[in-house]
């Protein structure tokens, strides 16, 4: 029996133009590696064809399934900072999209799966330890319940592609709400194509913001909630410790998903400047810049959108700054939320917003690891304090935060288990921690072993909740690890 997604391609049908017509390569030998069981189910797909020699050889891009229509979406991007007016799909293809069995619209998209138009200079390619990890992280995020795109299957395609040295080559096969990005805006305003993007932003209000369509100006109310989105999105990344690594408007989605995990990774010890990325030399997509590089991003979106919010173009601006400086106070009100709650508080105090950063000005340097901290404070609401003082040994400025804080405790009428139980369910234990993604992944592509890969995602599947013998997914990197470098 043919393999069948039930695709209903609007961006194929309605966008005409804005894509190239395209087929993925032939893989040599096509095999899955990893199969999202879970996934599949929730979009109604039938795992057990799918999980198979004929789904691989669909996720490699050799076979288009029935009722796909593959396509290489064109989209700009700024890229650190940089204006690149054509990038698009250099090495991806959209199948089409499913309806998952909640009703949300998803796309189908390979990534790794050949050469486009788009393509430049690029090999199309992806490789196999790039691939994993982001399968690892998008199910990691998700599991956080942070928005994120994620990975329905990775196969590798049988043949060795050239990175840093051979790699097998390798396919992810992505579900996103959609693919519409910031840089898919700049691509038209670009090229001044005033009705296409008036095409765009209205194909993107149906399907991502349909209340917004009655607005007065449905394209200010897009620019708004785009901007709420990602405001909403930065400040889950930042209370968890997520750091991006390549934030350039062609990664930022419309959907206000998390998509294209590339140089990413987990803050470890708490440093506002942290960077992983071997390509961002200038830490202009470190922790602590985030928000502010969002910030930057939806301004690019809302010139964009410029001709379509009024025709007055200095009017225009005018309404377009007002939004684009409404993002800081939306983005701090959802941070300082998200730090009440993963300090255990349940009130909201006209001080908390000091409190909160306090903590941060205490640990300051003090190599402090950030995600084992959250997790001793739920122990220090009753006043066991050795676990905390034991992470920051050294910071009188954190002791004297953790007196105001236990003082600000008492002012709470939640009881105490309660209070313990809330406080876990946004700290996580467990974390895609640097060292633990990267020996699985080396295990993985050197000696295609993938039970550390698996033995992770499933503690990474329940990240607040302690697994039996995964104490050491909870651990620090052992010493020895040293400064960790991630590439694309
Ligand atoms: P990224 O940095 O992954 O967001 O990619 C930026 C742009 O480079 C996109 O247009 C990609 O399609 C393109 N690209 C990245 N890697 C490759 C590759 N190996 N071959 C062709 N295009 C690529
Ligand atoms: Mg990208
Ligand atoms: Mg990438």
């Amino acid at each position: 029996m043919p393999i069948d997604f039930h695709f209903d391609n609007t961006y194929a049908r309605e966008l005409d133009g804005f894509y190239v017509q395209w087929q993925g390569d032939s893989a040599p030998d096509a095999k899955i590696v990893k199969f999202n069981h879970d996934l599949a189910f929730e979009l109604g797909l039938d795992a057990d064809a799918l999980n198979s020699s004929d789904g691989a050889a669909i996720f490699a891009g050799t076979i288009a399934p029935t009722g796909a229509s593959p396509l290489a979406q064109a989209y700009a991007g700024h890229q650190f900072g940089g204006f690149s007016p054509q990038l698009g799909d250099g090495r991806a293809i959209l199948l089409g999209e499913i309806i998952a069995k909640n009703g949300t619209r998803q796309d189908l998209h390979l990534k790794g799966s050949g050469r486009t138009p788009f393509s430049r200079g690029g090999d199309g390619k992806a490789v196999l330890g790039p691939v994993l990890r982001e399968y690892m992280m998008g199910e990691a995020m998700h599991a956080l319940n942070i928005p994120t795109t994620r990975a329905l299957a990775a196969v590798t395609t049988g043949e060795d592609i050239l990175r840093e040295g051979y790699q097998p080559g390798a396919v992810l096969a992505r579900i996103a709400s959609s693919h519409l990005r910031v840089g898919t805006f700049q691509f038209f305003a670009a090229r001044q194509e005033n009705e296409k993007l008036r095409q765009l932003a209205d194909y993107a209000i149906h399907r991502h913001y349909p209340d917004m369509a009655n607005a007065n100006n449905p394209y200010i109310a897009l620019l708004q909630s785009v901007c709420a989105a990602q405001a909403e999105l930065v400040a889950k990344w930042m209370l968890v410790g997520f750091v991006h690594g390549v934030m350039n408007t062609d990664n930022m989605t419309i959907s206000g998903e998390t998509i294209d995990y590339g140089p990413c990774a987990f803050i470890d010890q708490y440093a506002i400047d942290a960077v992983y990325s071997s390509i961002d030399a200038n830490g202009r997509y470190a922790y602590g810049n985030q928000p502010k590089m969002a910030k930057w991003n939806l301004a690019r979106l809302a010139e964009s959108l410029l001709p379509l919010i009024d025709q007055n173009t200095d009017r225009a601006i005018e309404i377009a700054t007002v939004e684009i400086n409404k993002f800081d106070e939306t983005y701090a009100r959802h941070w300082v939320n998200g730090m009440r709650a993963k300090i255990g508080l349940s009130s909201a105090h006209g001080d908390d917003e000091d409190l909160i950063n306090q903590l941060f000005t205490s640990i300051e340097n003090q190599r402090v690891d950030f995600t084992q901290l959250f997790r001793a404070l739920a122990n220090a609401t009753s006043g066991n304090n050795n676990d905390v003082f034991a992470l920051v040994p050294n910071s009188e400025g954190f002791r004297a935060w953790v007196s105001r804080w236990q003082e600000r405790l008492t002012q709470e009428t939640i009881n105490p288990e309660e209070r313990v139980a809330a406080m876990n369910a946004v700290n996580p234990l467990y974390i895609p921690r640097n060292h633990l993604v990267e020996g699985a992944l080396t295990a993985a592509v050197n000696d295609g072993d993938m039970n550390p890969f698996d033995d992770l995602l499933a503690v990474l599947k329940h990240p607040f909740t302690p697994q039996s013998n995964a104490e050491t997914y909870a651990k620090p990197a052992p010493t020895d690890f040293g400064p960790y470098k991630t590439f694309c």
